[in-house]
């Protein structure tokens, strides 16, 4: 019995509902067109895995209910899930507005009242306890990461209020015609009682009912065209924006194609972000989670992986008056690189803590890469010591300034201990890459003997490239010059296939990733399987399970105890978790977890090639990483990555307390090392376990220049 069927009802529906659709289909309109004149990028492969990825990230509310946010998960599923069931309850309101028997409830008969009435009102109460959660939260319990303002409570003011319309039209009606199966809507059931009770009824009640009804007519058509311009915009574009995710790893960046016949590299301007970035801007929830997890905002530096997102969307409504036009202009518009600052584009360490916390799915990280190649290819214009590092990858061809090794001393210094290092012919199944930091760092020197010691042992056909190895071009891509990344990895894949590689071990989860993940972007033979990269810990444990190695429970490391670094690019790009633990647990050492651990682990601060560079301000990454291990009273930080090694060697010096403890930082083949049982001669050059390999005390920002 809804008041629009008759005249003038009939007419103030109509105007109303169409004028505020109309109104609404414009302002989504405007900025999927806006979206649309971002670059392309193909987000349209492997449809039905993207579409099964809606029922657990947007229907399931997978990453939103994540168990440490608890709180903010259990009061944005009551919300939504409720929003999802209640859209049948809404849709049943318009189409009664229209006519009564165009409703479900006329349609469905009993399966309407009986089945879908209880579940629909339970829900309607849900949403309202969801709504008094996120109200608490705001006034009482506002975690930092949060932004209040008005906008937020406007959300929310809406949606119970919404709620609260809809139970007292429903009451009401039930009031006024005491249906059956009444019951059913229980909480408005138990308002009809209570009106029935004050003796509440006729025509004062058909007024209570006329004025709720129009009520929660226009509560929802505002709520409707208000979204597009609010924050809770991401109710439109979350579910677009999570189809079109990316599908792989975080840490993969994408080339820039044609460097022939590009006009310009990289994003210096909104227009060249691609549309997929533009529509994240607009789905941003500015729930902060990206910023609390993200390593440099929490060591102090201006770097906000939430306000890179929300100043791209600021910045469109500035120059869009049409998608917002109350927001302020300036008369000159703000340059993105300046809305965004400089600082906070080079202050990212790509660790990818800001990905994997957002619930949306948004990628922070190509989006400031974006910004550096901008500043890098169109500007010259970057740090100091990015420069330098830049320019000793150009003229030497790896970024160690001031090494005097090359990349066969520790071949010719395993020599004079009697073991030949073969090099790669074709013949054997492996490739040893040793990577610049594994040949031209001392204390990393001692890892790539650990490891080259234990391949032997295990009997490992492998061997070496020695002087023709180059840098995998990691370096170069993270600090924004992708066309020395391309020319660096061209040129390593070009050898790869002149000599045959079939197989490529590395010690290092950079080299790894880039040449497991990005090297097929660059050849399509390697996108077909041309060649396999395996990461040392993946190996080492494989060799322990199948018997080749042989730790013994004697040795000294079962005295010790050690706590597992999980370096970003192995754990939460590339989702290797458990097989460096069990190489760990291989070697008898007792193990003690951190805190911050697995996906969830705290960077060294040593990635996005920032193993080279000043950080801008606050405190140094890595003494805190080195302060969360000592807090686990481990005596040995066990790592899986070179750069993570000289990050912990740097911080042991810093930290006090791990200086007082003496402190040790052992990658996991220098600790397989120490325990394996040698059957070979090879075993007269691995330390004993009391005496494990001494720190070199290398700064990790190399200092002078070669
Ligand atoms: S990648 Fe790491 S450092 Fe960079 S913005 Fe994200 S969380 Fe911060
Ligand atoms: S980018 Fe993601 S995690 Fe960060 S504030 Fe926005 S929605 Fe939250």
């Amino acid at each position: 019995m809804a008041p629009s069927t008759e005249f003038p009802g009939n007419l103030f529906y109509a105007i109303t509902f169409f004028g505020f659709m109309a109104f609404f289909v414009y302002s989504v309109g405007i900025r999927f067109h806006w979206f649309l004149r971002g670059q392309w990028v193909n987000r349209f492969t492997e449809p039905i895995r993207r579409a099964l990825g809606l029922i657990p990230f947007v229907l399931g509310n997978a990453r939103v209910a994540r168990r440490k946010y608890w709180y903010s998960g259990t009061l944005h599923s009551l919300i939504f899930w409720g929003f999802i069931v209640l859209q049948v309850r809404t849709l049943n309101f318009l189409l009664n507005g229209i006519h009564e028997d165009a409703s479900f409830e006329s349609l469905l008969g009993d399966v309407y009242t009986i089945g879908l009435r209880p579940v629909m009102e339970a829900f309607n109460a849900l949403v309202i306890v969801g709504v008094l959660m996120a109200a608490w939260q705001r006034f009482f319990w506002r975690p930092q990461r949060m932004t209040l303002n008005i906008d937020g409570w406007v959300c929310l003011g809406l949606i119970g209020w919404m709620m609260v319309t809809d139970i007292f039209t429903n009451s009401a009606e039930i009031a006024l015609e005491r249906p059956n199966h009444e019951w059913a809507s229980f909480v408005a059931f138990g308002f009809a009682e209570l009106w029935d009770g004050i003796g509440f009824s006729g025509q004062g009640m058909e007024l209570f009912h006329v004025a709720w009804w129009y009520s929660h007519l226009v509560t929802f058509l505002v709520f409707l065209v208000y979204l597009p311009y609010s924050k809770h915009s991401h109710i439109i574009t979350v579910a677009p924006s999570i189809f079109f995710r990316s599908l792989q790893p975080s840490g993969v960046l994408q080339p820039i194609k044609d460097f022939e016949t590009a006009e310009s590299f990289g994003v210096g301007k909104l227009e060249a972000f691609n549309w997929k970035q533009m529509l994240d801007s607009y789905t941003c929830t500015e729930c902060g989670r990206c910023t609390a997890a993200c390593p440099a905002n929490i060591t102090g530096k201006l770097l906000s992986p939430k306000e890179v997102i929300v100043d791209i969307r600021h910045l469109l409504e500035e120059q869009v008056r049409r998608l917002s036009p109350t927001t302020h202009r300036p008369e000159q518009p703000t340059p993105l690189i300046e809305e965004v600052g400089f600082e906070p584009i080079w202050d990212c360490v790509t660790c990818g803590a800001c990905m994997y916390e957002c619930p949306v799915f948004i990628e922070h990280v190509p989006t400031i890469i974006d910004m550096r190649r901008y500043l890098v290819m169109e500007e010259s214009n970057m740090p100091e010591t990015a420069q330098a590092t830049l320019m000793q990858l150009e003229q030497r061809g790896h970024p160690w300034r001031g090494t005097q090794l090359t990349r066969t001393t520790w071949i010719e210094e395993m020599a004079a201990e009697g073991i030949e290092i073969p090099m790669f012919d074709g013949s054997q199944e492996h490739l040893l890459w040793v990577g610049c930091t594994g040949a031209l760092q001392e204390r990393n020197v001692k890892v790539t003997k650990a490891t080259a010691r234990l391949l032997l042992e295990a009997g490992v056909s492998f061997g070496v490239l020695g002087n023709e190895e180059g840098c995998s071009g990691d370096p170069a891509r993270r600090l924004g010059n992708e066309y020395l990344f391309q020319m660096q990895a061209q040129g390593n894949i070009e050898l790869f296939k002149a000599k045959g590689v079939q197989k490529l071990i590395t010690m290092c989860p950079h080299c790894f990733n880039t040449m497991k993940h990005e090297y097929p972007q660059l050849d399509t033979d390697a996108r077909s399987g041309h060649f396999e990269v395996i990461h040392h810990s993946l190996l080492l444990e494989r060799l322990v399970a199948e018997g080749k190695l042989r730790p013994l429970s004697t040795n000294g490391l079962s005295e010790k105890i050690a706590t597992y670094h999980d370096p970003c690019y192995l754990a939460r790009h590339n989702d290797i978790l458990d097989e460096p633990r069990r190489v760990l647990a291989s070697t008898g050492a007792k193990t003690q977890e951190m805190t911050r651990r697995r996906k969830e682990a705290f960077c060294c601060g040593a990635g996005g090639s920032h193993v080279w560079m000043e950080e801008s301000g606050g405190q140094r990454i890595n003494n805190v990483r080195t302060e969360e291990a000592v807090e686990t009273g481990a005596d040995i930080i066990a790592v899986a990555c070179p750069f993570c090694m000289q990050m912990f060697e740097d911080g042991v010096g810093a930290v006090p307390q791990a200086a007082e403890k003496e402190m040790q930082v052992l990658d996991l083949a220098e600790l397989l090392d120490m325990s394996v049982s040698y059957s070979k001669p090879a075993a007269a050059a691995a330390p004993p376990a009391d005496e494990p390999p001494a720190a070199e005390g290398e700064g990790a920002a190399a200092e002078g220049g070669e």
